[in-house]
């Protein structure tokens, strides 16, 4: 059916009737195109992981969301078209000035790819959002400044982020910090201290007669015995205190802001904690001691490698001295 504003006028001569109904047929192959490929990119919004979305940026008004939206914020779309505040609302408060302040600065720097931020997701449960923004590049001079972006779910590559930091940093058998770990942020808070000339306190701890331990009761009871004393470290310790597995059965620990005398309470009280463990093994109780080596930072430090020096050697005195004891050096 032909509709009537496409009938060709019949005072015009042929030729140009002709030329006409071309021009109208190769317009409705247009039409026909443009809508496959609406219909094209409908499907591909429709079945893409990311919410698509333009922003008005002086109407604050949210112009387009694509249906991942409803899936991945768990929100109505058309609430958010009505009210951009609805994303607002939707971002994890300790989030929304960063979310927010990455948005903004999108208008002098053009693109902002690392835009991360944590949503509520309607279900109540938090998920991680990686929501990359863009100056429309089409917008005129004097014509409203249009953002898009592009906001995907990255939850399960945070949490896999985490677990891998985890594992990076923690001791399997005791998880408390490992070597490598431990000493980093001694280093940091060795720096610190140095910096503000506050004073900072370095414990090295040993288990005495271990090998007599696992000689007797076994390797796997050895292990009960460095989880056991592990859970003691990070009990006696405050927080901002650092404890780590440092080797085999030696643990360290900095106590930053500590003064001398309150490091070696600090150390006396766990000290006490160890010894009063108790282990059991077909039948048989026993309990177990440890030596500690303490030194506080002085002016003549200049890397954590000194405390740590005096420190093993006023360890190596306590066991000298009889072990079971702490040793200031
Ligand atoms: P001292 O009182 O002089 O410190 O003697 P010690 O027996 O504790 O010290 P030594 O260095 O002779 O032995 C340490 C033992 O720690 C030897 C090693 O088999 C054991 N060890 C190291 N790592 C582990 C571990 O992960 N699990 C267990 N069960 N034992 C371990
Ligand atoms: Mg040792
Ligand atoms: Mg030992």
């Amino acid at each position: 059916m032909v509709h009537k504003d496409l009938q060709i006028p019949s005072s015009q001569p042929w030729p140009d009737a002709a030329q006409t109904l071309l021009a109208l047929m190769h317009a409705q192959g247009e039409v026909a195109r443009l809508s496959e490929r609406v219909q094209l990119f409908s499907s591909l919004l429709v079945s893409v992981n990311a919410v698509l979305w333009a922003f008005d940026w002086e109407a604050k008004q949210v112009l387009y969301v694509s249906p991942a939206y409803e899936r991945i914020f768990g929100r109505s779309a058309g609430s958010l078209l009505a009210d951009h505040n609805e994303w607002r609302d939707s971002v994890y408060p300790d989030d929304l000035e960063n979310a927010e302040r990455s948005l903004a600065e999108v208008l002098h720097k053009g693109a902002v790819e690392d835009r991360e931020y944590r949503i509520i997701a309607a279900d109540g449960r938090i998920r991680w959002i990686s929501d990359k923004c863009f100056i429309n590049r089409q917008t005129e001079p004097g014509q409203p400044v249009i953002l898009v972006g592009i906001a995907e779910d990255i939850t399960e590559k945070k949490q896999l982020e985490t677990e891998l930091q985890r594992l990076a940093t923690t001791d399997v058998l005791t998880q408390s910090s490992n070597r490598r770990h431990f000493f980093d942020c001694a280093n940091l808070e060795f720096e610190k201290a140095r910096l503000q000339g506050s004073p900072l306190a370095f414990l090295l701890l040993d288990i005495d007669d271990f090998k007599v331990i696992n000689d007797t009761y076994g390797h796997p009871e050895g292990d009960l015995v460095l989880q056991r004393i592990a859970e003691c470290g990070r009990t006696a310790l405050r927080r901002g205190d650092l404890f780590g597995r440092i080797g085999g059965e030696e643990f360290a620990a900095v106590f930053p802001g500590c003064a001398p005398d309150m490091a070696k309470q600090v150390a006396e009280r766990l000290q006490r904690e160890i010894q009063k463990l108790s282990f059991s093994h077909d039948g048989q109780t026993f309990g177990i001691t440890v030596s500690q080596g303490l030194t506080s930072l002085t002016a003549e430090d200049v890397t954590i490698h000194s405390l740590f020096a005096r420190a093993d050697t006023a360890m190596y005195e306590a066991k000298r001295q009889g072990k079971n004891r702490v040793v200031s050096g």
